[in-house]
């Protein structure tokens, strides 16, 4: 049974997380926008950049051709759709292959192009005529594992001499084996143990070595103790790589033991804004007035597509059942569905085949849905004190920099609690929330 299931079910509702939840949390997270984003994050930030030796030259390129790829590697590459490298790649890629290969610890945000990035690098560094490992790369679970594996496939498919294997539970070999495949990608559990324990590979002739999701790996103390293991027993000249979505202490700390001599590029996230969203409020006294409010909504202006929050599942259920037979096509992202179920929920949205997406928050934290112009706060987002989740809320109705279409968010109150939650939201942005009659609707359109 995938861990990520998990999520949702133990943390909502109650406030005791554990570091299983979280750690399932963040790899759910993404896990979901990695099969949900269909292309690259589009970025108006620069990176930083920090090479190891400041007077080496910096170089960049604006084109796969310019890396000299393998004719191979380029075909694959344009089979993918891509036409040019994203931001990061641009100085990412001539560093992993420049010669003698430099080592480097990069961030962004998901969705920029890293896994593109170290899967290209992998398969450039391949001798196809050695029939052993050559790069290993570990991933925080499985399914993040098999994800970045179709990758590999998938830019791989014009060079199918070379090879890759999966270091994961359930894929057992008989002993005495010695690997034939060139790549190897897996959790660090079971690469740790067929490095060590029952010797499938040897450690010694790893070229290059990639940690991704650096963060989502640290969430778990066994496999930080894990990748360090593993890092030790390969050789001084191994390029070591590693990625991160995010980068707080702790894993600049981490990445600090796995990289030695490192380049570092960043790449700053893009940040989001409340300057293009109309923000309104609506009084209420129940939830059945809530839903109410959203019938006349629905009846007054037209609605492409809505994404509405509830605080807890059992409202979410009872919302998507009312907005049903009201007639609505809708889709409700809950909790105790596992990870692919939501990925598919998501996915039909994001085609346009459900035009209303109920979700709790727990649900839908961190994942982009970028289409939606309507995002309607059934409950307002808390935090598990009650105080008012001012990043949800951003992160929710929010857009990115100029990229950002201009939006609506509404938002129900039903009490003196959440009319000060409100209030305290609108104090933190600065930024005023209007007022909204519901039997008068003329002014919103
Ligand atoms: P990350 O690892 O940072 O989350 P990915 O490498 O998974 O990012 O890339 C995000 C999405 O963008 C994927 O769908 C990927 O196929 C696509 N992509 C990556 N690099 C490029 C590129 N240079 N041009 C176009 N699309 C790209």
């Amino acid at each position: 049974k995938p861990k990520a299931e998990a999520n949702g079910a133990k943390t909502e509702g109650n406030g005791n997380k554990t570091e299983e939840d979280d750690k399932d949390d963040k790899a759910a997270q993404s896990l979901l926008n990695k099969l949900i984003r269909s292309n690259l994050v589009n970025t108006t930030n620069q990176v930083e950049v920090l090479q190891r030796d400041p007077n080496s030259p910096l170089y960049s390129v604006k084109s796969f051709e310019e890396l000299r790829l393998k004719p191979q590697l380029l075909q694959g590459v344009y089979a993918m759709g891509f036409n040019r490298p994203s931001k990061i790649q641009e100085t990412a890629l001539p560093m992993m292959l420049a010669e003698p290969p430099q080592n480097l610890i990069a961030q962004s945000q998901s969705g920029t192009g890293k896994t593109a990035a170290f899967v290209l690098a992998m398969l450039s560094h391949v001798d196809p005529e050695n029939k052993w490992p050559q790069c290993l790369c570990v991933s925080p679970t499985y399914e993040l594992a098999l994800q970045t594996g179709k990758v590999i496939e998938q830019m791989g498919k014009f060079y199918p001499e070379v090879q890759l294997v999966y270091a994961i539970r359930g894929n057992k070999l008989e002993r005495g084996t010695r690997l034939q495949e060139q790549i190897v990608i897996g959790t660090p559990g079971t690469v740790l143990d067929w490095c060590q324990k029952l010797k499938f590979i040897d450690p010694k002739k790893i070229k290059v070595f990639v940690l991704d999701e650096a963060d989502v790996m640290i969430a778990t103390q066994g496999h930080q103790d894990q990748s360090i293991r593993i890092q030790r027993m390969l050789p001084k000249s191994c390029q070591m790589l590693l990625f991160s979505a995010t980068f707080e202490e702790t894993v600049w700390n981490f990445a600090k033991r796995i990289v030695p001599d490192p380049n570092i590029i960043k790449l700053k996230r893009e940040e989001e804004t409340l300057d293009t969203i109309k923000q309104y409020y609506v009084i209420c006294n129940s939830k059945e007035e809530k839903f109410q409010a959203l019938c006349n909504i629905y009846g007054a202006i037209t609605i492409a597509q809505a994404m509405i929050f509830c605080h807890t599942r059992k409202t979410a259920g009872w919302l998507a059942g009312e907005l049903s037979r009201e007639g609505h096509q809708v889709a409700l992202l809950s909790g105790e569905m596992q990870v692919e179920q939501r990925a598919a929920v998501i996915e039909r949205f994001r085609d346009g085949k459900e035009k209303v997406l109920v979700t709790t928050n727990v649900c839908a934290r961190g994942i982009d849905v970028e289409q939606v112009s309507v995002v309607i706060n059934f409950d307002l987002p808390v935090d598990k004190d009650g105080n008012p989740d001012n990043e949800t809320y951003l992160h929710r109705i929010g857009r990115t920099g100029r990229f950002g279409k201009r939006g609506l968010a509404i938002n129900m109150v039903d009490s003196r609690f959440s009319m000060n939650i409100l209030n305290r939201i609108q104090e933190h942005f600065n930024k005023k929330i209007e007022k909204l009659d519901t039997d008068d609707l003329d002014e919103i359109e």
